[in-house]
């Protein structure tokens, strides 16, 4: 059986739920070999748990010090020892760009932003703000192809998660740009937006209260989501937007909590399995996309949702 290698994340010794999602896609295609860079430590189990036969540490200084360009030329050394039928990548920035140089040095063919991939490798995604969805498949070299989460629902597979070093030889020209500085986000709490499973957003109809639309998400575990009419009145960080210019998210649920549905709004959030819209405007555009629309003030079915919840 061939073998796929799918570059792991790891945040705070955790195994992102993405990362367990390309595993689940990756068995589709062959045997997942998960690379982690750092020490994998007890996520190794966790990835084994998910079907990763392998899981290779790159322990690299250069690969945490220097931005991207180690972490390609180890990639690529791990794909020509290990010729697997494809490499797949979680589709974050940082990812996105060490796929590119990764298929550069491949003389490969890149897919980015997957939202579904078949065991031949054909790779679905969805273009022109969410209007067009196209299926294409690499024909040169390994294919490589980044995907975006909730493409997959986690299934657990037993496999060996077999822990091996790998030992890449980073070049001098790699290091080229150096991490000046880290910083985490102030903790919420609450689940990372782009990954997150449940989606609570909040547009202009919230006055600027977002109190409502957070204690929703909180009853659910949801990430919170703002439009940009509600970002750009200063009501919610940018890092929170949702839209063609700002996060793409694609969760299990979605509640649009006063947004109106403008087609840039749309263009983040269209791929969501199931949208829920309470908006107090029965002709509101964002009614035409929705699974469940509720006619009404948000101040009033927010809370009383959230209520609903916690009484379950
Ligand atoms: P509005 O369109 O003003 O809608 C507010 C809605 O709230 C209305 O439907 C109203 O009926 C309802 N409402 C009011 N009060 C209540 C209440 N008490 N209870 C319930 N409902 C209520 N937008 C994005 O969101 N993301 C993007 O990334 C983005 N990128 C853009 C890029 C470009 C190039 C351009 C030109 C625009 C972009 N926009 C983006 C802006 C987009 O066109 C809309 O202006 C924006 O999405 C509107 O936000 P909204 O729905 O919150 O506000």
């Amino acid at each position: 059986m061939s073998n796929v290698v799918v570059i792991a994340e790891v945040v705070d010794g955790a195994v992102t739920k993405p990362t367990l999602e390309l595993l689940t896609i990756a068995r589709r295609i062959g045997e997942p070999i998960a690379v982690v860079f750092g020490t994998a430590g007890d996520a190794a189990a966790k990835l084994g748990e998910y079907g990763a036969a392998k899981v290779l540490e790159v322990a690299d200084a250069a690969c945490a010090e220097y931005l991207v360009a180690p972490k390609a030329e180890a990639v690529h050394q791990i794909v020509q020892a290990n010729d697997p039928a494809a490499v797949l990548f979680p589709s974050s920035i940082e990812s996105k760009e060490i796929a590119a140089r990764v298929a550069v040095k491949l003389d490969s063919g890149l897919i980015t932003d997957a939202v579904d991939v078949q065991a031949d490798g054909t790779a679905t995604q969805s273009v022109f703000a969410g209007g067009w969805s196209v299926t294409g498949k690499v024909t040169t070299g390994t294919p490589v192809i980044t995907v975006k989460p909730n493409a997959a629902d986690p299934e657990p597979a037993a496999a060996a998660g077999t822990v091996e070093a790998f030992t890449a030889t980073i070049s001098d020209a790699a290091k080229g740009a150096k991490v000046a500085s880290e910083e985490p986000k102030a903790a919420s709490g609450r689940p990372e937006l782009t990954g997150a499973g449940i989606v609570v957003s909040g547009g202009r109809g919230t006055g600027g209260d977002f109190g409502p639309v957070e204690a929703l998400a909180d009853e659910l575990g949801a990430a919170v989501g703002a439009s940009r009419a509600a970002v750009d009145s200063g009501w919610y960080p940018h890092a929170y937007q949702v839209g063609q210019t700002g996060k793409t998210v694609s969760p299990q649920l979605y509640v649009a909590a006063g947004i109106s549905g403008a087609i840039q709004h749309r263009a983040g959030m269209q791929t969501s399995k199931a949208v829920v819209a309470i908006n107090k405007d029965e002709e509101a555009p964002i009614f035409e996309m929705s699974d469940l629309g509720i006619v009404g003030d948000l101040h009033t079915v927010l809370p009383a949702a959230s209520e609903g919840v916690k009484q379950k």
